[in-house]
C-alpha cells in the first residue's frame, strides 16, 4: 500500500546524515510515483510535489530534526493541508433539530453510515432520529429499522408509497414533538448519477433546508469517487463528505484528492462494517497514518468511546477494596474487544501499521477466545475468589472449556499480574493527585 511505499522511501533517507538536493529530488520522485500508484489525481500530485520541493529546498533545517525528518515533516504538513487542514465539524442548527441529509450512489454505504452517525451522536448525549427516505427499495426501510433497533434509536418511516419529500417533512415535525435534536435522513441512491435522482434530492433539500448535506463516497472506488463527488458538489452543493470503506484495500487516492478537487472536506470516515467503526476525520491523523506513523489519537478516542467511564470508576473502587475478580477481568477484556478488531487497533499503534504481523494477531484473538472460555467454565465462587482454584478445580475447568491445564495456569498468573499492576498504577495515581499522605 501507499504507507509501505512511503515508508520505504523515507527509510532510505533516514540512513543518511545530510541530504543533498539530489537526495530530496529522488525521494520526491518516489513519493510522486507512490501517490500516482495510489490513484491520486495527477494534477493534485503535481501541485503537491511542487509545494514540497519549494519548501524542502528553501526551508532552514530545524535543529531538532535530521534532514530526513525535516522532509517527512514537510510531506506530512502538506498532506494534511491537502486533506483540508483542520477537522471540520458538522454544522448544528441554532434551533434544533439539525437535519443531516445523506446522499450518494447505491452501495456507497449511506444506510450503514446513517446508523454509525446515529450511534456516534447518541454517545455524545444527543437524541437522533433516523429517517427512511429510500422508498424504492422496501428492503432499505427494513435495513434502517434493524439498525434503529440495534442502537435503540428512533426510526421514522411512512412506508414505500409516499413521496420522500413528505416523509422528510413529516420526520422533521415528528422530531420537534419528540425532542429529537438530530434528524439523519437516509435517501435513495442509484447506480449512476441521473437527473431523476438529483431532482428528488433537490426537492428534499428545498423542502427542509438541511444544515448538512453529506455525500457518502466509497473510498474503494478511487478516482470514480472523486468524479462522483465533483458532480454532486456542482448539482447539490454538498457541505461535506463521509468517506466509507477506508478500512478496505483502498489505495488511498480518493481520500487524498477529493478535498482538493471539490473544495469540500471529509468530515467522517467509515473503517468497517460495524456500527462503531466510524472515525471523525482528522487530516493530520490521516496524514500520519499514510506516512506509517500510526495514529495514537484515533486509538485513544476509540478507547474513550468504548470504555464506560462509570465502569472505570467502579473498577478503581474494587481495586481499592481488593475485590477485583476474574469477572471484572473478563469485562475488561470485552471492553478491549469492543474497540474493534485487534488487527485494526494494532494498525493505529506507531510502528505496527506497516509490518502488521497478521499471524501473530490471529493468535492473539484465539488467545482471547480461550481466556473467555476458561473464565466462563468457572463457578461464580471461583471467579470471585480465584485463590480457591486448586489442582482438581483446574482440571475440571480445563476440560469444561476444552483447554489444557497449562492454559488455566497461565490465565490465573496473568490475572494476578494484572491485579498487581493495576494496584500499583492506582497507588501512583493517588500520590500524583496528592491523595495520599507522604511517607
Ligand atoms: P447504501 O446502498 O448506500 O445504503 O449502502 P449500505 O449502507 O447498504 O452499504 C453497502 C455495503 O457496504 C454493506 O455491505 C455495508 O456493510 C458496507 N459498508 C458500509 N460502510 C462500510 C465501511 O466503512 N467499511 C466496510 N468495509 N464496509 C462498509
Ligand atoms: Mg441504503
Amino acid at each position: 500500500g501507499l504507507a509501505e511505499k512511503l515508508q520505504d522511501t523515507f527509510d532510505k533517507l533516514r540512513g543518511k546524515g545530510k541530504l543533498s538536493e539530489e537526495d530530496v529530488k529522488s525521494a520526491l520522485k518516489e513519493v510522486r510515483m507512490s501517490l500516482l500508484e495510489a490513484d491520486v489525481n495527477y494534477r493534485v500530485v503535481k501541485d503537491f510535489i511542487n509545494n514540497i520541493e519549494e519548501r524542502a529546498v528553501g526551508e532552514e533545517v530545524m535543529e531538532s530534526l535530521t534532514p530526513a525528518q525535516q522532509v517527512i515533516k514537510i510531506v506530512k504538513e502538506e498532506l494534511t493541508e491537502l486533506m483540508g487542514g483542520e477537522h471540520q465539524e458538522i454544522t448544528f442548527a441554532d434551533s434544533p433539530p439539525t437535519v443531516i441529509m445523506l446522499v450518494g450512489l447505491q452501495g456507497s454505504g449511506k444506510t450503514t453510515s446513517a446508523g454509525k452517525l446515529a450511534n456516534h451522536f447518541k454517545k455524545e448525549g444527543k437524541s437522533p432520529l433516523l429517517v427512511a427516505a429510500d422508498v424504492y427499495r422496501p428492503a432499505a426501510i427494513d435495513q434502517l429499522e434493524q439498525l434503529g433497533k440495534q442502537l435503540d434509536v428512533d426510526v421514522f418511516q411512512m412506508g414505500d408509497e409516499n413521496d420522500p419529500v413528505d416523509i422528510v417533512k413529516g420526520a422533521v415535525s415528528s422530531a420537534r414533538s419528540h425532542d429529537n435534536d438530530i434528524v439523519i435522513v437516509d435517501t435513495a441512491g442509484r447506480l449512476h448519477i441521473d437527473e431523476e435522482l438529483m431532482d428528488e434530492l433537490s426537492r428534499i433539500k428545498g423542502a427542509v433546508d438541511p444544515e448538512e448535506i453529506m455525500l457518502v463516497v466509497d473510498a474503494m472506488t478511487g478516482q470514480d469517487a472523486v468524479n462522483v463527488a465533483e458532480r454532486f458538489t456542482e448539482q447539490l452543493d454538498i457541505d461535506g463528505m463521509f468517506m466509507t470503506k477506508l478500512d478496505g484495500d483502498a489505495r488511498g487516492g480518493a481520500a487524498l484528492s477529493i478535498r482538493e478537487v471539490t473544495g469540500r472536506p471529509i468530515k467522517y470516515a467509515g473503517v468497517g462494517e460495524k456500527l462503531n467503526q466510524l472515525e471523525t476525520f482528522h487530516p493530520d491523523r490521516m496524514a500520519s497514518r499514510i506516512l506509517g506513523m500510526g495514529d495514537m489519537l484515533s486509538l485513544i478516542e476509540r478507547a474513550e468511546e468504548s470504555f464506560d467511564e462509570e465502569q472505570a470508576k467502579e473498577l478503581e473502587e474494587k481495586l481499592r477494596e481488593d475485590e477485583f475478580t476474574l469477572e471484572d477481568f473478563l469485562d475488561q477484556m470485552d471492553q478491549v474487544r469492543n474497540m474493534g478488531p485487534i488487527d485494526e487497533i494494532m494498525g493505529m499503534i506507531p510502528g505496527m501499521g506497516a509490518a502488521n504481523k497478521l499471524k501473530d494477531i490471529q493468535v492473539e484473538e484465539e488467545q482471547l477466545d480461550k481466556i473467555q472460555a476458561i473464565i466462563q467454565s468457572m463457578t461464580e465462587e471461583e471467579r470471585r475468589d480465584p485463590d480457591i482454584i486448586d489442582g482438581s478445580r483446574r482440571r475440571r475447568i480445563a476440560s469444561g472449556s476444552g483447554t489444557e491445564i497449562q492454559d488455566v495456569n497461565r490465565l490465573l498468573k496473568q490475572f494476578r499480574q494484572t491485579r498487581k499492576m493495576m494496584k500499583q498504577l492506582n497507588k501512583k495515581k493517588d500520590k500524583l493527585s496528592g491523595g495520599g499522605l507522604p511517607g
